[in-house]
C-alpha cells in the first residue's frame, strides 16, 4: 500500500509518498528559511501564512514526482502535534480535504514519534525495543521505544533544546542565517580550537537523563561579549583574528553541547537495558542528528556500551514528509487509523490538534534516582 505524509508542525511545509515496502516515491520540502533569516525566528502567524501559500503546491509536487494521483493512495498521514496549532492546522485541513474527497482513511501522527520511527525505514534491521535520542530545534528527548506506540520517556529538556542553542549561538556569532544555525556552527567549528574557551557541562550534579541548554547559552553569550564580537559584522567581513575568535567559541560550544548528550546517552543506555535487556540499537534523529560531529561522538559512546548507532540520512533527520508517511505505514499495518472524513466538513468542525503532546510515559525510576 501507499501513503501520503504531510508535515506542517513548524517552519517547513513537507509532503512525501512512501510505499509499505519502504520505497520513497517522492519527498518534497519547502522551507521558510528566508523568512526566518529576515525576522530571526518563527512568528506563528507568519509561518501559518507561509504554509497556506505553498501547501497545495507541495502536495501536488509530491503526487507528480511519484507519478500518481490521489486515487492511487491507500491512506493519508498528517502531523497533528506537537507544534504550533496555527501551522498544524494547515496540514491537517489539507489532509482531511484529500482524505474526504477520495474516501481515504486518515492518521494523526506524533511529530517526534515520526522522527524516531523513520530510522526503521532506513535501517531494516532496527527492531523494537530500541533507544532514541531526538534532538531538534524544539525538543531534546531520550526515549525507550518498547514497541509501536509504547514509549517511555527517559529524559527531556528542562529549558531549551540543543538546536535552539545552536541557532542562538550562530545568530550571536553573526553567521549566515539563511540556512539554520546548526550547519553554520558545524562548519565554523572545524576552524576553531574547542579547548580554547572553558564552558561547563550542564547538569553534572543531576544523575538523571534530563537536559538543560539555557545555562550553556548564557555562557556562550558572555564569552561573545567578553571577546567583543559584534554580530552585526557578518562573519564573511570579519578580519582573521575576529573570525578565529568566533570559530573558537563555535567549537567550544559544540564540544560541550555534545558532551552533555554523550553523558545522558550513556546513562540512558544503563537505564533502558535494565528494563529491556534485548536492546541492540540507539537511534539519533531530529535536525541536530544530521551533524557529523554529533554522529561520530555518539557513535563512540554507543559502541563502547555494546550497542549500535542508527542515524537516518540528514535529509530524513530534519523535518520531512517521509517520516510522517512512514509512521503512518507502521500504524496502518496494525490497523490503527481513522475512517475517511466526510467529503464536506461542517464549517465549525474542530480539528484534533495537539500542540503539546508528550510521547509516552515518564520513567518513574528516573525521577527517584535523580534525587
Ligand atoms: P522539532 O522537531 O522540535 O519541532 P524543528 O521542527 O525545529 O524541531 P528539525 O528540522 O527537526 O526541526 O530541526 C531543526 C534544528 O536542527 C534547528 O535548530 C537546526 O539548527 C538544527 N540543525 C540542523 N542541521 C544541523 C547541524 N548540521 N548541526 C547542528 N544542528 C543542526
Ligand atoms: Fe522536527
Amino acid at each position: 500500500f501507499t501513503i501520503l505524509g504531510i508535515e506542517t508542525s513548524c517552519d517547513d511545509t513537507a509532503a512525501a509518498i512512501v510505499r509499505s515496502n519502504g520505497e520513497i516515491l517522492s519527498h518534497v520540502v519547502s522551507s521558510q528559511a528566508d523568512l526566518l533569516a529576515k525576522y530571526g525566528g518563527v512568528a506563528p502567524k507568519m509561518a501559518e501564512e507561509a504554509h497556506s501559500q505553498v501547501i497545495n503546491q507541495v502536495v501536488q509536487e509530491a503526487l507528480d514526482k511519484a507519478c500518481m494521483t490521489e486515487k492511487d493512495l491507500t491512506a493519508v498521514a498528517v502531523t497533528i502535534g506537537p507544534g504550533l496549532s496555527l501551522c498544524l492546522r494547515v496540514g491537517v485541513q489539507k489532509a482531511r480535504q484529500i482524505a474526504g474527497s477520495f474516501n481515504l482513511p486518515i492518521m494523526g501522527i506524533h511529530h517526534m514519534e515520526a522522527h524516531a520511527l523513520v530510522a526503521r525505514l532506513t535501517e531494516k534491521d532496527l527492531q523494537f525495543p530500541f533507544i532514541a535520542l531526538l534532538i531538534s530545534g524544539g525538543h531534546n528527548l531520550l526515549i525507550l521505544a518498547r514497541d509501536l506506540g509504547q514509549y517511555v520517556q527517559l529524559g527531556t529538556t528542562i529549558d531549551d533544546a540543543i538546536g535552539e542553542a545552536y541557532d542562538k549561538t550562530a545568530k550571536w556569532l553573526g553567521l549566515d542565517m539563511r540556512r539554520s544555525g546548526g550547519p553554520a556552527i558545524e562548519e565554523l567549528a572545524k576552524e576553531g580550537n574547542a579547548k580554547s574557551v572553558n564552558f561547563s557541562v550542564p547538569m553534572k550534579q543531576h544523575k538523571d537523563c534530563n537536559f538543560s541548554y539555557a545555562g550553556l547559552k548564557t555562557q556562550v553569550r558572555l564569552a561573545i561579549e567578553s571577546k567583543k564580537i559584534d554580530a552585526k559584522i557578518p562573519i564573511s567581513s570579519a578580519c582573521i583574528e575576529d573570525r578565529l575568535a568566533r570559530a573558537d567559541i563555535a567549537a567550544a560550544f559544540q564540544r560541550i553541547a555534545v558532551l552533555h548528550l554523550e553523558e545522558r546517552c550513556e546513562r540512558a543506555i544503563q537505564w533502558a537495558l535494565k528494563m529491556e535487556p534485548s536492546i541492540r540499537h540507539l537511534v539519533i534523529s531530529g535536525g541536530v542528528a544530521s551533524n557529523q560531529y554529533v554522529r561520530s561522538r555518539l557513535d563512540m559512546v554507543v559502541k563502547k556500551n555494546g550497542l549500535q548507532l542508527v542515524c537516518p540520512p540528514p535529509r530524513l533527520c530534519t523535518d520531512n514528509g517521509v517520516m510522517v508517511a512512514w509512521t503512518g505505514i507502521e500504524h496502518f499495518r496494525m490497523g490503527r487509523y481513522d475512517p475517511p472524513p466526510p467529503a464536506e466538513e461542517p464549517e465549525d468542525f474542530v480539528y484534533d490538534l495537539r500542540p503539546r503532546w508528550p510521547l509516552g510515559e515518564e520513567y518513574a525510576e528516573g525521577r527517584s534516582e535523580a534525587r
